[in-house]
């Protein structure tokens, strides 16, 4: 299949022919609550491609998380096609719904969603035991993918030793580690201060950038949009605006402008106490 996107028509984004990693044609999705019905998604059609990084915006009840929660194969649509990687999943069974997500999708939320009495090396193996990697080979990829977050001497800590945004950072490991296609992450930054926020986006770009990894990543802020290639907006369920961001933000460029890691750093640990 080729598929073609013409993106508002603007000249640095025309036309883009390869096949897209996630195409949905106008899926809808309406959570039926007995006496009424939530048109959660009103015909939604879109396409991403391989290595792009899109930022979803909207206000609150937008239908942003049924959108991730449908590209993620958390839910099925309604109505409509949903094409991942070119195949059809929108009609999978639950268990066949269960393998691609532990083989091609990564997840991040806002709550890092951390197992607690459970060191980072192990929270980031876990997702290696679902997917039956052997023993061995867990440990050696859950190292390799704190090492790629920046946090190879954090392995044996446990959550409540760590900062937010190292917890944060272990989650993003923990998404890394069976080698997704595509990330997609709802609110990463929305619990994390001005400043670590900015480390997530940095580690988000470096990961598109050098690992080629597709990220879709949820905001309702512009600053953190900024740092994304193209914006998604969506208004009662419906796409209103795809447009790609004409002056993104590097996260490695911004980050020096802002005060020092170890302030931060400091509060933050207080705050922990
Ligand atoms: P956003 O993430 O943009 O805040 P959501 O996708 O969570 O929006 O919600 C879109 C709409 O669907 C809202 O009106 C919300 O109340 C409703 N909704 C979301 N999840 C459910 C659910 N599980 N059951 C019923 N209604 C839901
Ligand atoms: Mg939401």
């Amino acid at each position: 299949m080729s598929a073609q996107i013409i993106l508002n028509g603007e000249p640095e984004n025309m036309v883009k022919t390869e096949a897209a990693v996630i195409r949905l044609d106008n899926v809808h999705k309406t959570y039926d609550l007995g006496e009424v019905q939530v048109h959660a998604l009103r015909g939604v059609s879109l396409e991403i491609h391989a290595s792009e990084f899109v930022a979803v915006m909207g206000a609150s009840g937008s239908g942003k998380s049924t959108l991730m929660n449908i590209l993620g194969c958390l839910d099925r649509p309604t109505r409509g096609h949903y094409y991942l990687d070119g195949m059809e999943v929108s009609q999978l069974s639950k268990v066949e719904l269960a393998r691609i997500r532990n083989r091609k999708l990564g997840f991040v939320f806002q709550q890092f969603n951390l197992l607690s009495r459970t060191s980072a090396l192990e929270n980031v193996e876990l997702p290696t035991i679902y997917a039956g990697i052997r023993p061995e080979e867990r440990e050696r990829r859950a190292k390799d993918a704190l090492a790629r977050v920046g946090l190879a001497d954090r392995a044996h800590h446990y959550p409540s030793q760590l900062s937010g945004g190292q917890q944060q950072r272990v989650a993003i490991a923990r998404a890394l580690v069976n080698h997704p296609a595509i990330l997609l992450a709802d609110e990463p930054t929305g619990n994390l201060d001005s400043r670590t926020a900015v480390e997530i986006m940095d580690i988000l770009q470096r990961l598109n950038e050098e690992g080629s990894l597709t990220v879709v990543l949820v905001t309702h802020e512009q600053d953190i949009a900024q740092f994304a290639k193209r914006a998604l907006e969506f208004r009662d369920g419906k796409l209103r605006r795809d447009e790609a961001i004409s002056k993104r933000l590097l996260a490695r460029e911004v980050l020096p402008t802002l005060p020092s890691l170890e302030e931060d750093q400091a509060e933050e640990n207080m705050d922990a106490r």
